[in-house]
């Protein structure tokens, strides 16, 4: 894993921070989760290190870019997990996923969420969960007023509307966490 990790500062590829991960990793575990979609597998790190918690749970991630879902694929073989993490290269507002999960990892690009949100809410089990991350985004999301590049400003206020949009979802509960670089968790009302 410090491989990965090394490869994700050197080559300078956004992954997980590690209270985020610990965070994600207990409660894959707390809540029995043995299904997971993700969206954004950059390296395979994430992936990786769920799918790790134990040999029943199984992953389907979509990467767009196909140099980091190549990098993804051998990391995935080296550490063996070829059968429990499947890794599809495509844009993930592009590709129509059948099967239900327990849990949805959102961690693709920033600006999309509110799309990727009501794209694959259809594949949520019943009691499943959406994780989402990065929604303090470095800490500049409570004072977008400060930030100069106006690229960055626009982003981070997509970010504070998908914020918005999941405190005024009525038919989920959702959690915020400032932890790692803020995480979200939302369930549906049953
Ligand atoms: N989940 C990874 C981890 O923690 O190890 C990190 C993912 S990184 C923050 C985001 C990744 O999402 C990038 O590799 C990017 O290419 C990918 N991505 C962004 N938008 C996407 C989309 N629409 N469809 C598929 N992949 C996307």
């Amino acid at each position: 894993m410090d491989r990965l990790e090394e490869y994700a500062k050197v080559e300078d590829v956004p992954i997980i921070q590690k209270e985020g991960l610990e965070f994600l990793v207990n409660f894959i575990k707390e809540n029995k989760v043995l299904s997971i979609l993700e969206i954004g597998t950059a390296i395979g790190y994430s992936a990786i290190n769920m799918a790790l918690i134990n040999e029943k749970i199984k992953v389907v991630t979509i990467e767009r870019d196909m140099n980091m879902y190549n990098e993804a694929l051998k990391n995935i073989q080296d550490f063996n997990l070829s059968k429990q993490i499947k890794v599809i290269n495509a844009d993930a507002l592009e590709v129509n996923i059948e099967d239900k999960f327990d849990l949805i990892f959102i961690d693709g690009a920033k600006a999309q969420y509110i799309k990727f949100f009501e794209k694959y809410e259809n594949n949520l089990n019943d009691k499943g969960f959406i994780i989402c991350d990065n929604l303090n985004f470095h800490g500049l999301t409570e004072n977008p007023e400060l930030i100069k590049s106006k690229n960055l400003r626009a982003l981070v206020t997509k970010i504070n509307k998908f914020k918005d949009y999941l405190k005024n979802n009525n038919n989920y509960k959702t959690i915020f966490y400032n932890i790692g670089d803020g995480i979200s968790v939302s369930r549906k009302k049953q």
